[in-house]
């Protein structure tokens, strides 16, 4: 599973703001998702800003981005989705490469860093609504790797425990 998150990720409405997880929806590939897990959450899209969207929505449009469906998606918008990737994880430094997207065009790059030892993003983007969507990418890849070092110790029978740093 983390390997699928290292890579491209496919992409999320860039005015989806996730709230909590939405493990219940019947993804067929949760894993795969632009967040690496589905998400319930709020529509921040101007006039629609904390509404929240169906659970339909939520399925098909919120959580997958190219939203054109969406009677909330601003005509004029910055981005159509937002992909994240895992760039570097090592010596306590993530660092998360994220491309908005419009039209499928890649438009602004933005390249995040967050310190799993200080727990803080010492680079984090310039608009919150992305930086709450990498924050949701990040925890999920955080979740995961977690799980990965446990069961790798436990195939190695090692006693050490491995604290979730971030
Ligand atoms: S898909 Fe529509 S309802 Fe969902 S976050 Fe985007 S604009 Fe809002």
């Amino acid at each position: 599973m983390l390997e699928r998150l290292e890579e491209d990720a496919p992409l999320a409405c860039p005015y989806f703001a996730p709230t909590e997880r939405f493990d219940e929806a019947g993804w067929v590939h949760p894993q795969r998702l632009p967040l690496g897990a589905g998400f319930r959450g709020r529509c921040c899209a101007p006039e629609h800003d904390g509404s929240v969207p169906t659970d339909e929505a939520l399925r098909s449009q919120c959580n997958l981005g190219y939203a054109h469906q969406c009677g909330w998606l601003p005509a004029e918008r910055f981005a159509d989705a937002v992909r994240f990737s895992i760039a570097q994880d090592r010596d306590h430094q993530i660092v998360i490469c994220c491309v908005c997207e419009r039209n499928y065009l890649p438009g602004g790059n933005s390249s995040l860093r967050y310190d799993t030892q200080r727990r803080y993003w010492p680079v984090s983007h310039h608009n919150p609504q992305i930086q709450r969507l990498a924050q949701c990418f990040l925890q999920v890849y955080l979740d995961r790797r977690a799980i990965g070092v446990e069961a790798t110790q436990e195939r190695e029978g090692s006693d050490e425990t491995n604290e979730l740093p971030g």
